[in-house]
């Protein structure tokens, strides 16, 4: 782990990766990158990376959970043990039980569940690498991935967490601003600005929480406008390979022109025929034996003899 840094700012109100105090980290977003999921993302959001699938809307296991009402929706939250610095214990924890329960939340009330009911909505989130900001970047996945699913929504969730560091309100945190910084506050809202999730670890004022809610408004505005661009691209590809295959030749188009050149072949090998004889024809009465010539009749007598040797062969293999 990386010690304390002495300033966070500096004199020109830069944070120490060089953003903007209200700048978001890059996102990169790819949806639909694993071909088993019903719908899949892979997401970038900094240096931390996810992949999130869903599956369903499916049968209940186990059978108690369900509900005769609605579909249930299952979030599971992991950390791969090679995400982080120290390799982390493998399996589940009190944290990422933590950050299933409130990302599950989070999500749960933007899907129609009613639609579905008796079956189940199974997210599954694995960070590849965790830099600061994983369960805001595992929701902004699992929010992408159920739309991939085709799973109905009110609309998608975004996330963004905002904090303090060296007394002043920064929006999404980096990994050294997360660890030694005064508050870290993650939040996912819907399109509409409603607050899904909310959680808050360390101290701020009344009035830096309203104004933090703002600066994570706008951040949560820009990762939507990403999550939105990537659906529509990775639609966009979708619709050109369907039209593509839309392009190419039904089976009875394949037949129809198959026999049309073989209609067209033998019309061409009559007339090479043709041609053929004309010049046969056009030889001296002398040069036409001598093709007959060319094939000798004691081949043929060999021939025959060999076509009606090779039972009598046989029979005695099989006499034997
Ligand atoms: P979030 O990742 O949502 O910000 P936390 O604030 O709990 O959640 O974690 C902050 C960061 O601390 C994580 O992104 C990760 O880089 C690191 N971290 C979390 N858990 C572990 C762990 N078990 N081992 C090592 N680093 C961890």
């Amino acid at each position: 782990m990386s010690d304390k840094p002495e300033k966070f700012i500096d004199e020109n109100g830069l944070r120490l990766d060089g953003r903007k105090l209200d700048q978001i980290r890059d996102i990169k977003i790819e949806v639909g990158v694993l071909a088993r999921a019903d719908g899949s993302c892979y997401l970038e959001f900094g240096k931390n990376m996810v992949i999130a699938a869903v599956y369903g809307p499916r049968e209940v296991h186990p059978r108690h959970q369900q509900d005769s009402t609605r579909a249930i929706v299952r979030y599971k939250y992991n950390m791969a043990s090679f995400s982080v610095e120290d390799r982390k214990r493998p399996g589940p924890d009190r944290r990422s039980t933590e950050v299933s329960k409130v990302s599950r939340e989070a999500l749960e009330d933007q899907v129609f569940t009613e639609y579905f009911p008796k079956s189940a909505i199974d997210i599954f989130v694995e960070v590849l690498q965790a830099d600061a900001g994983t369960r805001t970047a595992a929701l902004n996945a699992a929010s992408v991935a159920l739309a991939d699913a085709g799973i109905p929504m009110r609309g998608l969730v975004s996330a963004c967490a905002f904090g303090k560091v060296d007394d002043t309100l920064v929006l999404d945190l980096s990994k050294d601003e997360d660890n030694y910084g005064q508050a870290d506050v993650p939040i996912a809202m819907t399109q509409d600005g409603k607050i899904t999730l909310l959680q808050m670890d360390g101290h701020l004022t009344p009035e830096e929480l309203k104004t933090g809610l703002v600066m994570a408004q706008e951040g949560c505005r820009q990762v939507y406008e990403v999550q939105r661009q990537a659906l529509m691209d990775h639609y966009a590809k979708m619709q050109d390979a369907n039209e593509d295959e839309t392009e190419a030749p039904s089976v009875e188009e394949v037949i129809t022109a198959e026999e049309n050149e073989a209609s067209e072949d033998v019309n061409t090998g009559t007339e090479e025929v043709e041609e053929v004889d004309e010049e046969v024809a056009g030889e001296t009465v002398e040069e036409v034996p001598e093709i007959k010539e060319n094939v000798p009749e004691e081949e043929d007598e060999e021939t025959d003899k060999e076509i009606v040797e090779e039972p009598d062969t046989e029979e005695e293999d099989s006499h034997e």
